[in-house]
């Protein structure tokens, strides 16, 4: 039976509405990179996918970081002096700062203020914010409603609990003829948003319901794993693996009414890259084709220097609120989706998948090899030092040169920082890596500098 949207068992009209009521139910869990959320959204998946679970333990390093301890919440609410729940965490659980540490105190409005996170232009939304690796606490609420808020004692109750448990993440494996694999990777440690991240796991999930019944030459492996420290650690326990992976994609941000925007692997003209356009160009739909860029979604471990593996991206709304303003907050819900884009997405990745497979064997699928080190003595090539997955960057004070709420000076900061880090594999020179980024050759000196002192790169010697 060819891989063929024809050969379904059933129409993808009836997997859209599939998609849809599993949001539905995914949609109230307040998920976190740890803890019983991801749990629950697991076992949800289970009644469609025999999905293996896995558990790793608080503590354990996976490179350069470490599994936090395990956090959940039962409860959380600010009360006004006249015992009414003006911020309540059952209402929406984007209300709880994502991490918070328990609390039971009473507190002045000022004091109570520092902890209070709103979005100004955007007063009828609720942020999506999250304090994982610094103890912390907090609530996010509608700007509007912090402007009625008045200055009086409030009481702070968090039920929460920050204890040694572990890490959740999901697989599933679908064995084909050969050992060579598709990685379709999606992250399940957001609460209650649906684009980002309910839209992948949807569709994730349907691609492996539905893929499982053909005859597969290529093997597809599913991972549904909280952003960043779960690709860390699904990478750092299965790194013998990784050389199966040929092609890859980051499933995210694909059920809103925007049109596909593609982004290349870090090589931007490997075999997916070509497969997602030629595919995309023969829908006749409108898309928009971006570079890869070495932050967003976990395509920036999968395509850190030690590994260089093809990992694309194809989305709808880019996860950036400058451009998509439901982007993190309460605005990103049921209402942003669509059913129709749902289905339109499922297909797509189905039918990229379908071409991989017809073309399996006739292309080299192997990474191209990177430009070779200029012979000009000029300029400069670095190595990251922790090239397998990004550095901890938390640890290493430099959130002082691009912390916070950071200006736009900081943001490119941060930006060069990426740069260097996922472009200082020895074969390219700060000059490339300054054109490449688009970025000033000042500002990227800069930052391999502040990394140098940190021991994060290492200068190439003239001489290699
Ligand atoms: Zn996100």
């Amino acid at each position: 039976m060819s891989l063929d949207l024809t050969n379904l068992e059933i129409s993808s009209d009836e997997i859209k509405d599939e998609m849809y009521s599993l949001m539905e139910n995914l949609f109230p869990i307040c998920r976190s990179i740890t803890g019983n959320g991801v749990r629950e959204t697991l076992k949800i998946l289970q009644n469609s996918i025999p999905l293996s679970k896995f558990e790793v333990p608080t503590g354990t390093k996976v490179f350069d970081w470490t599994i936090p301890k395990e956090w959940n919440i039962r409860d959380a609410y600010v009360m006004d002096s006249s015992g009414k729940k003006i911020i309540n965490f059952k209402d929406s659980n984007l209300h709880i700062l994502n991490y918070s540490i328990p609390k039971d105190i009473e507190i002045t409005f000022n004091e109570l203020k520092k902890h209070l996170f709103s979005i100004p232009d955007q007063p009828n939304e609720i942020p999506y914010v999250t304090s994982y690796y610094n103890e912390n606490w907090g609530f996010c609420l509608e700007h509007k409603k912090l402007l009625n808020m008045k200055d009086e004692m409030y009481r702070v109750v968090i039920d929460s609990t920050l204890e040694n448990g572990s890490l959740t993440y999901g697989e599933f494996f679908i064995e084909g003829e050969s050992k060579d694999e598709i990685l379709i990777s999606t992250y399940v440690c957001h609460p209650s948003m649906c684009n980002d991240n309910l839209s992948g796991i949807v569709v994730a999930t349907a691609l492996a319901k539905y893929l499982k019944k053909f005859k597969l030459k290529y093997s597809l492996r599913f991972l549904f794993i909280p952003e960043t420290i779960g690709a860390i650690t699904w990478i750092c326990k299965n790194e013998k693996k990784m050389k199966n992976i040929k092609h890859g994609l980051v499933l995210t941000c694909i059920g809103d009414r925007g049109k596909f925007v593609y982004k290349k692997t870090r090589m931007g003209n490997a075999e997916i890259d070509n497969t997602v356009i030629k595919i995309l160009e023969k829908s006749n739909t409108s898309f928009d084709i971006i570079d890869f860029y070495p932050w967003g979604s976990d395509e920036r471990q999968f395509s850190s220097p030690g590994f260089n593996l093809p990992i694309g991206s194809l989305m709808r709304s880019i996860p950036n609120r400058e451009i998509t303003k439901e982007y993190h907050t309460s605005g990103d819900n049921l209402d942003f989706m669509s059913k129709e884009s749902l289905q339109d997405s499922f297909e797509k990745y189905f039918l990229i998948i379908g071409e991989l497979e017809k073309n399996f064997g006739k292309h080299d699928t192997m990474p191209n090899n990177p430009n070779k080190k200029s012979t000009n003595n000029h300029t400069h090539y670095y190595l990251n030092t922790n090239p397998k997955c990004e550095p901890q960057l938390g640890k290493y004070q430099l959130y002082e040169h691009f912390g916070g709420q950071y200006s736009k000076e900081k943001k490119f900061m941060k930006n060069a920082i990426f740069w260097v880090l996922n472009l200082s594999d020895g074969y390219h020179s700060l000059d490339e890596i300054a054109k490449r980024s688009n970025l000033d050759l000042e500002l990227i000196e800069n930052a391999t500098k502040l990394l140098e002192t940190k021991k994060l790169v290492t200068k190439v010697n003239d001489d290699d």
